[in-house]
């Protein structure tokens, strides 16, 4: 909990936005904007640092998600793996086929390249989910045509939490010859991710959602996978990724993988028991529902509608009360339309604006839990009281 300055603490609970930087990883990444500066691609010691110093995060992201060291190309973070992966796939292999698999619950940094793609001529089926929103491996085996080349389906949803199928996923895109993508953004730190067991291509990751700088990422990219580069200009990351190196960065986000990832059954199973009183005690509330799996779900996501109020207005009061949350993710939170993952789930778009995420972190303790729980459904009553929607029923 950090002080806003007020009595109250700032409770944060949307990590899926985004978290603080691991005051570990700020102390890693110190030396490397004052010195070791050095252009990694210079031929002298202090560049050479900047070199080794990347290596070894290489590595580090490397170990945590099962992977070939050289197979890990750094990027600007998570969009930018997203577009790479998915644009530079479908344009190195359409002389094989045009067609792209997707889900319609994507995060738009995967749904909006694939738009692109579809206005140059690319053909994509977006997948519908369940009520949970969970996609069916079936659907993904009939969608395939002789003309797919890539699968691209994320590992948890950033709104609900829920894990999607990826293993299975993986092995039908295998058997299939077809290139499967995943967006695990929301995953590092909070699952065990393993691209060698779960039969994925490419894998996106992101720095700021496990306590690593933001603006920094990385693109897992399987030996042998044919895909053309995204940024054009400079020799670096093997040629493959122009431009210089966020050296700094790079090297937070190394330390980040490897403090989110090490004791990671521990972090989930606290993370879980803090979700589970949340979810628990706030469906208790009259009219209230989970949204994604009840099981099948990341440990740390916690996502509640609230029939006849608005999410806004939900985030607003908690705000007043030194609360931080979110309604849907927090790309769409400035915009009044439903969320699209929950409109995919089947959710009625007048119950649908009414979503609260409270998604948690390592620094949430259980008096936050307590003094959300103290919170939330004083909100709920006084919105409802006012709400032309609830008094009709
Ligand atoms: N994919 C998912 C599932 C996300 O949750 C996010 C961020 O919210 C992104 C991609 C984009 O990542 P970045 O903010 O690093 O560009």
């Amino acid at each position: 909990m950090q002080s806003n300055g007020e009595e109250q603490n700032l409770v944060y609970m949307d990590h899926a936005a985004t978290t603080y930087t691991d005051s570990d990883v700020v102390k890693a990444m110190l030396p490397y904007f004052t010195e070791y500066f050095g252009n990694p691609s210079s031929p002298y010691t202090i560049a050479n640092e900047s070199e080794t110093a990347i290596e070894k995060a290489r590595k580090k992201v490397a170990n945590a998600i099962n992977a070939r060291t050289d197979r890990i190309f750094f990027t600007s973070g998570g969009t930018e793996s997203d577009n790479w992966a998915i644009k530079g796939i479908s344009f190195a292999n359409k002389n094989k086929g045009n067609h792209i698999i997707t889900t319609a619950i994507e995060h738009h940094a995967v749904l909006h390249p694939c738009e692109w793609l579809e206005k140059q001529g690319f053909d994509v089926t977006y997948l519908p989910v369940d009520k949970f929103g969970l996609v069916d491996v079936e659907d993904v085996k009939d969608a395939i045509t002789d003309h797919t080349i890539l699968i691209t389906v994320m590992l948890a949803n950033n709104e609900i939490g829920t894990i999607e199928p990826i293993k299975e996923i993986g092995e039908v895109a295998r058997k299939n010859g077809i290139y499967f993508h995943t967006d695990a953004v929301q995953a590092i730190g909070q699952v065990p991710v393993d691209v060698e067991d779960m039969n994925i291509d490419l894998l996106t990751l992101s720095g700021h959602k496990f306590y690593g700088p933001k603006g920094t990422g990385a693109l897992y990219i399987k030996k042998g996978v044919k895909i053309d580069n995204f940024m054009h200009g400079g020799a670096q990351e093997k040629q493959c990724r122009a431009g210089t190196e966020n050296v700094p960065g790079i090297v937070g986000l190394g330390k980040a993988i490897e403090i989110a990832t090490r004791d990671i059954e521990n972090h989930a199973k606290r993370m879980q028991s803090l979700r589970d009183r949340l979810i628990n005690e706030l469906l208790e509330i009259p009219n209230t529902h989970l949204c994604g799996h009840p099981t099948k779900r990341l440990p740390n996501n916690v996502n509640i509608v609230f029939e006849y109020i608005e999410g806004e207005s939900i985030l607003l009061l908690l705000d007043s009360y030194s609360i931080a949350a979110s309604t849907g993710s927090a790309c769409t939170s400035a915009s009044l339309e439903p969320s699209h993952v929950l409109i995919g789930c089947g959710m009625p778009h007048e119950i649908a604006h009414g979503s609260l995420r409270l998604s948690l972190g390592k620094e949430n303790t259980d008096e936050d839990v307590d003094y959300v729980l103290s919170v939330v459904p004083t909100i709920i009553e006084r919105l409802r009281s006012m709400s032309p929607m609830a008094s009709k029923k």
